[in-house]
Protein backbone atom coordinates (compact mmCIF):
# COMPACT_ATOMS: atom_id res chain seq x y z
CA UNK A 1 0.00 0.00 0.00
CA UNK A 2 0.90 3.41 -0.49
CA UNK A 3 0.92 3.80 3.13
CA UNK A 4 4.01 1.24 3.53
CA UNK A 5 5.71 2.22 0.38
CA UNK A 6 6.54 5.16 2.29
CA UNK A 7 7.18 4.48 5.53
CA UNK A 8 9.85 2.35 3.72
CA UNK A 9 10.88 5.18 1.94
CA UNK A 10 11.09 7.59 5.13
CA UNK A 11 13.03 4.64 6.98
CA UNK A 12 16.26 5.49 4.74
CA UNK A 13 16.36 8.77 6.49
CA UNK A 14 16.36 6.93 10.27
CA UNK A 15 19.85 7.75 12.18
CA UNK A 16 21.35 11.10 10.11
CA UNK A 17 21.49 14.09 12.14
CA UNK A 18 20.42 16.43 9.21
CA UNK A 19 18.21 16.16 5.63
CA UNK A 20 20.72 16.30 3.28
CA UNK A 21 20.31 16.71 -0.12
CA UNK A 22 21.45 13.61 -1.11
CA UNK A 23 19.21 11.26 1.52
CA UNK A 24 16.33 13.35 0.55
CA UNK A 25 16.80 12.84 -3.19
CA UNK A 26 16.75 8.76 -2.42
CA UNK A 27 13.61 9.25 -0.32
CA UNK A 28 11.60 11.45 -3.19
CA UNK A 29 12.19 9.20 -5.60
CA UNK A 30 10.47 6.75 -3.09
CA UNK A 31 8.07 9.00 -2.53
CA UNK A 32 7.49 10.33 -6.20
CA UNK A 33 6.94 6.59 -7.33
CA UNK A 34 4.40 5.55 -4.64
CA UNK A 35 2.12 8.64 -5.56
CA UNK A 36 2.19 7.51 -9.46
CA UNK A 37 1.37 3.70 -7.95
CA UNK A 38 -1.71 5.47 -5.83
CA UNK A 39 -3.05 6.77 -9.27
CA UNK A 40 -1.36 10.43 -8.34
CA UNK A 41 -1.34 12.15 -11.87
CA UNK A 42 2.22 12.32 -12.94
CA UNK A 43 2.77 16.27 -13.26
CA UNK A 44 1.39 16.38 -9.39
CA UNK A 45 3.44 13.93 -7.89
CA UNK A 46 6.41 15.66 -9.86
CA UNK A 47 5.30 19.73 -8.40
CA UNK A 48 4.59 18.00 -4.82
CA UNK A 49 7.95 16.29 -4.52
CA UNK A 50 9.81 19.55 -5.90
CA UNK A 51 7.79 21.58 -2.82
CA UNK A 52 8.54 18.68 -0.64
CA UNK A 53 12.55 18.65 -1.44
CA UNK A 54 13.04 22.99 -1.08
CA UNK A 55 11.03 22.37 1.88
CA UNK A 56 13.15 19.91 3.58
CA UNK A 57 16.96 20.13 2.11
CA UNK A 58 18.52 22.09 4.85
CA UNK A 59 15.77 22.06 7.16
CA UNK A 60 17.79 21.20 10.23
CA UNK A 61 16.37 18.71 12.62
CA UNK A 62 15.51 19.65 16.29
CA UNK A 63 16.78 17.84 18.69
CA UNK A 64 13.47 15.97 19.24
CA UNK A 65 13.05 14.50 15.89
CA UNK A 66 14.27 12.27 13.47
CA UNK A 67 15.16 13.29 10.18
CA UNK A 68 12.52 10.64 8.82
CA UNK A 69 9.94 11.39 10.99
CA UNK A 70 10.72 15.36 9.92
CA UNK A 71 10.47 14.45 6.56
CA UNK A 72 7.15 12.26 7.54
CA UNK A 73 5.66 16.07 8.39
CA UNK A 74 7.05 17.90 5.59
CA UNK A 75 4.80 15.42 3.31
CA UNK A 76 1.99 14.97 5.43
CA UNK A 77 1.49 19.17 5.68
CA UNK A 78 1.92 18.91 2.16
CA UNK A 79 -0.45 16.69 1.31
CA UNK A 80 -2.86 18.42 3.25
CA UNK A 81 -2.22 21.58 1.53
CA UNK A 82 -2.25 19.55 -2.15
CA UNK A 83 -6.01 18.58 -0.85
CA UNK A 84 -6.87 22.11 -0.04
CA UNK A 85 -6.06 22.78 3.37
CA UNK A 86 -8.92 23.54 5.39
CA UNK A 87 -12.34 21.69 4.86
CA UNK A 88 -14.87 23.75 2.73
CA UNK A 89 -18.87 23.19 3.56
CA UNK A 90 -21.99 23.18 1.52
CA UNK A 91 -23.27 26.24 0.54
CA UNK A 92 -26.68 26.74 1.83
CA UNK A 93 -27.95 30.05 0.63
CA UNK A 94 -30.62 30.78 -1.22
CA UNK A 95 -34.83 30.32 -0.65
CA UNK A 96 -34.71 27.69 -1.59
CA UNK A 97 -31.15 26.20 -1.87
CA UNK A 98 -30.99 24.09 -4.71
CA UNK A 99 -28.27 21.72 -4.74
CA UNK A 100 -27.47 20.03 -8.13
CA UNK A 101 -25.94 16.48 -9.07
CA UNK A 102 -23.34 15.47 -11.42
CA UNK A 103 -20.98 12.79 -12.48
CA UNK A 104 -21.27 9.50 -14.30
CA UNK A 105 -23.55 6.21 -14.02
CA UNK A 106 -22.62 4.33 -11.14
CA UNK A 107 -20.60 7.13 -9.08
CA UNK A 108 -22.97 7.37 -6.47
CA UNK A 109 -25.20 10.32 -7.05
CA UNK A 110 -28.56 8.87 -5.93
CA UNK A 111 -27.08 7.53 -2.88
CA UNK A 112 -25.56 10.81 -1.76
CA UNK A 113 -28.13 12.70 -2.29
CA UNK A 114 -29.94 10.68 0.06
CA UNK A 115 -27.01 11.10 2.33
CA UNK A 116 -27.15 14.77 1.88
CA UNK A 117 -30.98 14.87 2.73
CA UNK A 118 -30.54 13.00 5.79
CA UNK A 119 -27.42 15.27 7.31
CA UNK A 120 -29.32 18.12 6.27
CA UNK A 121 -32.67 16.80 7.73
CA UNK A 122 -31.07 15.54 10.85
CA UNK A 123 -27.89 17.77 11.74
CA UNK A 124 -29.44 20.37 10.32
CA UNK A 125 -32.93 21.10 11.07
CA UNK A 126 -33.68 21.31 7.08
CA UNK A 127 -36.32 20.28 5.54
CA UNK A 128 -35.33 19.15 2.36
CA UNK A 129 -37.05 17.74 -1.30
CA UNK A 130 -35.42 15.01 -3.09
CA UNK A 131 -35.95 15.00 -6.59
CA UNK A 132 -35.78 12.29 -9.07
CA UNK A 133 -34.33 13.61 -12.91
CA UNK A 134 -32.90 10.33 -13.92
CA UNK A 135 -35.90 9.59 -16.56
CA UNK A 136 -34.98 7.23 -18.49
CA UNK A 137 -34.46 4.48 -15.77
CA UNK A 138 -37.57 4.09 -13.81
CA UNK A 139 -35.59 1.73 -11.28
CA UNK A 140 -33.77 5.28 -10.76
CA UNK A 141 -36.67 7.14 -9.91
CA UNK A 142 -38.17 3.96 -8.02
CA UNK A 143 -34.51 4.19 -5.88
CA UNK A 144 -34.79 7.80 -5.15
CA UNK A 145 -38.60 6.76 -3.63
CA UNK A 146 -37.27 4.09 -1.27
CA UNK A 147 -34.65 6.09 0.32
CA UNK A 148 -37.10 9.38 0.50
CA UNK A 149 -39.41 6.76 2.48
CA UNK A 150 -36.51 5.47 4.51
CA UNK A 151 -35.28 8.78 5.53
CA UNK A 152 -38.75 10.91 6.17
CA UNK A 153 -37.66 12.70 3.31
CA UNK A 154 -40.33 13.92 0.61
CA UNK A 155 -39.09 12.89 -3.46
CA UNK A 156 -40.81 14.77 -6.13
CA UNK A 157 -40.92 12.91 -9.70
CA UNK A 158 -43.20 12.48 -12.43
CA UNK A 159 -43.75 9.06 -14.47
CA UNK A 160 -45.61 11.12 -17.22
CA UNK A 161 -42.79 13.54 -18.13
CA UNK A 162 -39.62 12.92 -19.87
CA UNK A 163 -38.15 16.06 -19.49
CA UNK A 164 -35.62 16.43 -16.77
CA UNK A 165 -35.33 19.90 -17.27
CA UNK A 166 -39.19 20.83 -16.47
CA UNK A 167 -38.70 18.20 -13.68
CA UNK A 168 -36.65 20.55 -11.95
CA UNK A 169 -38.63 23.26 -12.65
CA UNK A 170 -41.36 22.62 -11.67
CA UNK A 171 -39.90 20.72 -7.91
CA UNK A 172 -38.37 24.17 -7.08
CA UNK A 173 -41.84 25.66 -7.97
CA UNK A 174 -43.34 22.72 -5.62
CA UNK A 175 -40.51 23.21 -3.28
CA UNK A 176 -41.83 26.88 -2.76
CA UNK A 177 -45.11 25.45 -2.26
CA UNK A 178 -44.42 23.07 0.44
CA UNK A 179 -41.63 25.09 2.72
CA UNK A 180 -38.63 23.11 1.67
CA UNK A 181 -35.66 24.70 1.94
CA UNK A 182 -33.00 22.60 -0.15
CA UNK A 183 -34.10 21.08 -3.14
CA UNK A 184 -31.91 18.29 -3.83
CA UNK A 185 -31.96 17.13 -7.59
CA UNK A 186 -30.64 13.93 -8.68
CA UNK A 187 -29.61 13.53 -11.95
CA UNK A 188 -28.87 10.89 -15.03
CA UNK A 189 -25.59 10.17 -15.66
CA UNK A 190 -23.52 7.92 -18.22
CA UNK A 191 -21.18 5.55 -18.05
CA UNK A 192 -18.96 7.60 -19.91
CA UNK A 193 -18.62 11.18 -20.45
CA UNK A 194 -20.63 11.88 -23.71
CA UNK A 195 -22.55 14.93 -25.57
CA UNK A 196 -26.05 14.18 -24.66
CA UNK A 197 -25.64 13.96 -20.83
CA UNK A 198 -23.49 17.25 -20.54
CA UNK A 199 -25.78 19.01 -22.78
CA UNK A 200 -28.82 17.87 -20.65
CA UNK A 201 -27.35 18.88 -16.97
CA UNK A 202 -25.90 22.11 -18.49
CA UNK A 203 -29.67 22.51 -19.52
CA UNK A 204 -30.89 22.04 -15.82
CA UNK A 205 -28.37 24.12 -14.36
CA UNK A 206 -29.37 26.59 -16.89
CA UNK A 207 -32.68 26.57 -16.05
CA UNK A 208 -32.79 26.07 -12.41
CA UNK A 209 -29.47 28.40 -11.27
CA UNK A 210 -27.96 26.25 -8.35
CA UNK A 211 -26.61 27.56 -5.41
CA UNK A 212 -24.22 25.01 -5.47
CA UNK A 213 -23.27 22.21 -8.35
CA UNK A 214 -21.15 18.52 -6.89
CA UNK A 215 -19.60 16.56 -8.51
CA UNK A 216 -19.85 12.53 -7.19
CA UNK A 217 -16.92 10.97 -8.38
CA UNK A 218 -16.15 7.01 -7.38
CA UNK A 219 -12.85 7.11 -5.75
CA UNK A 220 -11.91 3.71 -6.84
CA UNK A 221 -11.98 4.69 -10.80
CA UNK A 222 -8.13 6.02 -9.77
CA UNK A 223 -6.84 7.98 -12.63
CA UNK A 224 -10.46 8.05 -14.60
CA UNK A 225 -11.62 9.81 -12.09
CA UNK A 226 -9.49 13.23 -12.85
CA UNK A 227 -10.11 12.97 -16.30
CA UNK A 228 -13.62 12.63 -15.92
CA UNK A 229 -13.78 15.57 -13.22
CA UNK A 230 -11.98 17.66 -15.59
CA UNK A 231 -14.33 17.14 -18.37
CA UNK A 232 -17.58 17.99 -16.18
CA UNK A 233 -15.66 21.38 -14.54
CA UNK A 234 -15.08 22.47 -18.21
CA UNK A 235 -18.70 22.57 -18.96
CA UNK A 236 -20.30 22.98 -15.51
CA UNK A 237 -18.04 24.55 -13.23
CA UNK A 238 -19.26 22.55 -10.14
CA UNK A 239 -18.36 24.19 -7.24
CA UNK A 240 -17.05 20.98 -5.30
CA UNK A 241 -16.69 17.25 -5.24
CA UNK A 242 -18.38 14.26 -3.58
CA UNK A 243 -15.78 11.12 -3.38
CA UNK A 244 -17.43 8.06 -2.95
CA UNK A 245 -16.69 4.65 -1.61
CA UNK A 246 -13.95 5.63 0.26
CA UNK A 247 -14.76 2.96 2.55
CA UNK A 248 -13.17 0.36 0.25
CA UNK A 249 -9.63 -0.22 -0.36
CA UNK A 250 -9.25 2.32 -2.41
CA UNK A 251 -5.56 4.37 -3.09
CA UNK A 252 -6.75 7.94 -1.96
CA UNK A 253 -4.79 9.14 -5.18
CA UNK A 254 -7.23 10.54 -6.82
CA UNK A 255 -7.85 12.48 -3.93
CA UNK A 256 -4.95 14.02 -4.39
CA UNK A 257 -5.25 14.35 -8.15
CA UNK A 258 -8.62 16.09 -8.37
CA UNK A 259 -8.21 18.76 -6.33
CA UNK A 260 -5.51 19.97 -8.26
CA UNK A 261 -6.29 19.58 -11.81
CA UNK A 262 -9.94 21.20 -11.05
CA UNK A 263 -9.11 23.49 -8.19
CA UNK A 264 -12.36 22.54 -6.65
CA UNK A 265 -13.07 22.10 -2.90
CA UNK A 266 -13.61 17.73 -2.09
CA UNK A 267 -16.29 18.78 -0.01
CA UNK A 268 -17.75 15.18 1.60
CA UNK A 269 -16.64 11.17 1.19
CA UNK A 270 -19.04 8.26 1.34
CA UNK A 271 -17.64 5.48 3.75
CA UNK A 272 -20.39 3.27 2.90
CA UNK A 273 -23.94 2.07 1.41
CA UNK A 274 -25.52 2.90 4.72
CA UNK A 275 -27.43 6.66 5.15
CA UNK A 276 -25.23 8.12 7.60
CA UNK A 277 -22.21 6.77 5.71
CA UNK A 278 -20.83 10.43 4.95
CA UNK A 279 -18.60 12.60 5.96
CA UNK A 280 -16.92 15.99 5.33
CA UNK A 281 -14.20 15.87 4.10
CA UNK A 282 -10.75 16.78 6.38
CA UNK A 283 -7.78 17.67 3.90
CA UNK A 284 -5.55 16.49 7.11
CA UNK A 285 -7.44 13.34 7.71
CA UNK A 286 -6.73 12.36 4.34
CA UNK A 287 -3.67 13.22 4.31
CA UNK A 288 -3.02 11.07 7.57
CA UNK A 289 -4.75 8.02 5.62
CA UNK A 290 -2.85 8.51 2.36
CA UNK A 291 0.34 8.15 4.81
CA UNK A 292 -0.89 5.46 7.11
CA UNK A 293 1.09 7.27 10.01
CA UNK A 294 -1.52 9.95 11.92
CA UNK A 295 0.14 8.47 15.56
CA UNK A 296 3.69 9.52 14.35
CA UNK A 297 2.48 12.64 12.85
CA UNK A 298 0.65 13.99 15.85
CA UNK A 299 3.92 12.60 18.05
CA UNK A 300 5.90 14.55 16.10
CA UNK A 301 3.38 17.52 16.14
CA UNK A 302 3.54 17.40 20.60
CA UNK A 303 7.04 17.14 20.45
CA UNK A 304 7.53 20.17 18.55
CA UNK A 305 5.12 22.20 20.17
CA UNK A 306 6.83 21.65 23.72
CA UNK A 307 10.02 20.78 22.97
CA UNK A 308 11.99 24.45 23.57
CA UNK A 309 14.91 24.91 21.29
CA UNK A 310 16.66 27.47 23.01
CA UNK A 311 16.52 25.04 25.89
CA UNK A 312 17.81 22.12 23.84
CA UNK A 313 20.45 24.50 22.68
CA UNK A 314 21.47 25.38 26.51
CA UNK A 315 21.83 21.82 27.59
CA UNK A 316 23.59 20.54 24.76
CA UNK A 317 26.40 23.38 25.66
CA UNK A 318 26.65 22.18 29.14
CA UNK A 319 26.61 18.41 28.40
CA UNK A 320 29.75 19.54 25.92
CA UNK A 321 31.20 21.46 28.97
CA UNK A 322 31.10 18.50 31.63
CA UNK A 323 28.49 21.00 33.42
CA UNK A 324 25.31 18.89 33.15
CA UNK A 325 23.61 18.74 36.66
CA UNK A 326 20.94 18.05 38.69
CA UNK A 327 19.15 21.17 37.78
CA UNK A 328 19.15 20.27 34.18
CA UNK A 329 18.12 16.57 34.73
CA UNK A 330 15.22 17.81 36.29
CA UNK A 331 14.36 19.95 33.75
CA UNK A 332 14.55 17.44 31.33
CA UNK A 333 12.43 15.50 33.66
CA UNK A 334 9.24 17.83 33.17
CA UNK A 335 10.33 18.22 29.76
CA UNK A 336 9.43 14.96 29.26
CA UNK A 337 6.07 15.12 30.78
CA UNK A 338 4.90 17.14 29.44
CA UNK A 339 5.15 15.49 26.25
CA UNK A 340 2.68 13.07 27.55
CA UNK A 341 3.35 9.69 26.78
CA UNK A 342 6.58 8.93 28.48
CA UNK A 343 7.29 5.53 27.25
CA UNK A 344 7.21 6.97 23.17
CA UNK A 345 8.78 9.75 23.69
CA UNK A 346 11.80 9.53 26.47
CA UNK A 347 13.61 8.44 23.70
CA UNK A 348 13.56 11.82 21.75
CA UNK A 349 15.79 13.60 24.36
CA UNK A 350 19.40 12.40 22.72
CA UNK A 351 21.14 10.51 25.20
CA UNK A 352 18.95 10.84 27.99
CA UNK A 353 16.19 9.00 26.47
CA UNK A 354 18.91 5.82 25.99
CA UNK A 355 19.64 6.38 29.83
CA UNK A 356 16.01 6.31 30.32
CA UNK A 357 15.26 3.32 28.88
CA UNK A 358 16.83 0.54 30.66
CA UNK A 359 14.66 2.43 33.49
CA UNK A 360 11.12 1.18 33.72
CA UNK A 361 9.50 4.68 32.68
CA UNK A 362 6.11 5.67 34.03
CA UNK A 363 4.70 8.55 35.80
CA UNK A 364 5.61 7.47 39.61
CA UNK A 365 9.29 6.49 38.38
CA UNK A 366 9.39 9.98 37.88
CA UNK A 367 7.79 10.66 41.23
CA UNK A 368 10.41 8.98 43.49
CA UNK A 369 13.24 10.79 41.03
CA UNK A 370 11.69 14.32 41.77
CA UNK A 371 10.98 14.25 45.27
CA UNK A 372 14.89 13.57 45.50
CA UNK A 373 16.10 16.44 43.57
CA UNK A 374 13.50 18.78 45.48
CA UNK A 375 14.78 17.86 48.56
CA UNK A 376 18.24 18.55 47.53
CA UNK A 377 19.97 22.25 48.00
CA UNK A 378 20.61 24.58 44.93
CA UNK A 379 24.08 24.24 45.79
CA UNK A 380 24.00 20.31 46.10
CA UNK A 381 21.86 19.99 42.78
CA UNK A 382 24.55 22.57 40.85
CA UNK A 383 27.54 20.29 42.40
CA UNK A 384 26.52 16.56 42.78
CA UNK A 385 29.93 15.39 43.77
CA UNK A 386 29.97 17.45 47.35
CA UNK A 387 27.13 14.60 47.85
CA UNK A 388 28.12 12.63 50.88
CA UNK A 389 26.70 10.44 53.30
CA UNK A 390 25.42 12.85 55.61
CA UNK A 391 23.92 14.87 52.71
CA UNK A 392 22.23 11.51 51.00
CA UNK A 393 20.80 10.95 54.63
CA UNK A 394 19.15 14.07 55.06
CA UNK A 395 17.91 14.13 51.41
CA UNK A 396 16.60 11.06 51.97
CA UNK A 397 14.78 11.08 54.88
CA UNK A 398 13.52 14.81 53.10
CA UNK A 399 12.28 12.90 50.41
CA UNK A 400 10.32 9.90 51.83
CA UNK A 401 12.96 7.77 50.33
CA UNK A 402 15.91 5.80 51.42
CA UNK A 403 20.04 6.19 50.69
CA UNK A 404 19.54 3.18 48.56
CA UNK A 405 17.27 5.52 46.75
CA UNK A 406 19.25 8.54 46.85
CA UNK A 407 22.27 6.23 45.46
CA UNK A 408 20.36 4.43 42.60
CA UNK A 409 19.38 7.74 41.17
CA UNK A 410 23.09 8.79 42.05
CA UNK A 411 24.39 6.38 39.82
CA UNK A 412 21.59 6.47 36.96
CA UNK A 413 22.57 10.19 36.72
CA UNK A 414 26.25 9.74 36.64
CA UNK A 415 25.29 7.20 33.59
CA UNK A 416 23.10 9.79 31.93
CA UNK A 417 25.78 12.26 32.51
CA UNK A 418 28.47 10.10 30.78
CA UNK A 419 26.00 8.88 27.89
CA UNK A 420 24.99 12.32 27.30
CA UNK A 421 28.48 13.35 26.82
CA UNK A 422 29.11 10.54 24.56
CA UNK A 423 26.41 11.21 22.28
CA UNK A 424 27.34 14.51 22.24
CA UNK A 425 30.77 13.92 21.18
CA UNK A 426 29.79 10.85 18.77
CA UNK A 427 26.98 13.09 17.10
CA UNK A 428 29.45 16.17 16.51
CA UNK A 429 28.78 19.59 16.66
CA UNK A 430 24.86 18.91 17.09
CA UNK A 431 22.76 21.33 14.65
CA UNK A 432 19.75 22.59 16.06
CA UNK A 433 16.78 24.28 15.04
CA UNK A 434 15.32 25.20 12.01
CA UNK A 435 17.67 27.52 10.48
CA UNK A 436 18.08 27.24 6.60
P1 LIG B 1 -25.62 6.76 -9.32
O1 LIG B 1 -25.78 5.96 -10.54
O2 LIG B 1 -24.56 7.81 -9.49
O3 LIG B 1 -26.89 7.33 -8.79
O4 LIG B 1 -25.05 5.76 -8.19
P2 LIG B 1 -25.80 5.07 -6.97
O5 LIG B 1 -26.09 6.05 -5.91
O6 LIG B 1 -26.97 4.29 -7.48
O7 LIG B 1 -24.67 4.11 -6.43
C1 LIG B 1 -24.12 3.04 -7.18
C2 LIG B 1 -23.69 1.94 -6.25
O8 LIG B 1 -22.64 2.38 -5.40
C3 LIG B 1 -24.80 1.51 -5.32
O9 LIG B 1 -24.76 0.10 -5.19
C4 LIG B 1 -24.47 2.16 -4.00
O10 LIG B 1 -24.95 1.43 -2.90
C5 LIG B 1 -22.96 2.19 -4.03
N1 LIG B 1 -22.39 3.27 -3.26
C6 LIG B 1 -22.62 4.60 -3.35
N2 LIG B 1 -21.87 5.30 -2.48
C7 LIG B 1 -21.11 4.39 -1.81
C8 LIG B 1 -20.10 4.48 -0.77
O11 LIG B 1 -19.70 5.56 -0.29
N3 LIG B 1 -19.56 3.31 -0.36
C9 LIG B 1 -19.94 2.11 -0.89
N4 LIG B 1 -19.34 1.01 -0.41
N5 LIG B 1 -20.86 2.00 -1.84
C10 LIG B 1 -21.44 3.11 -2.30
MG1 LIG C 1 -28.76 7.38 -9.70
Amino acid sequence: SLSERLERSFKILKGEGKISEINVAETLKDVRKALLDADVNFKIAKTFTDTVKEKAIGQNVLTSLKPNQLMVKIVHDELAQLMGGASVDINLKGSPTVILMSGLQGSGKTTFSGKLANLLKTKRSKNPLLVACDVYRPAAIEQLKVLGEQLGVPVYSDLESKNPVSIAEAAIKHAKLHGNDVVIVDTAGRLAVDEAMMNEIAAIKKAINPQEILFVVDSMTGQDAVNTAKEFNDRLDFDGVILTKLDGDTRGGAALSIRSVVNKPIKFVGTGEKMDALDVFYPERMADRILGMGDIVSLVERAQEQYDEEDARRLQKRIAKNQFDFNDFISQIQQIKKMGNIKDLAAMIPGMGKALKDVDIDDNAFKGIEAIIHSMTPLERANPAMLNGSRKQRIAAGSGTTIVDVNRLLKQFDQTSKMMKMATMSQGKLKLGKRR
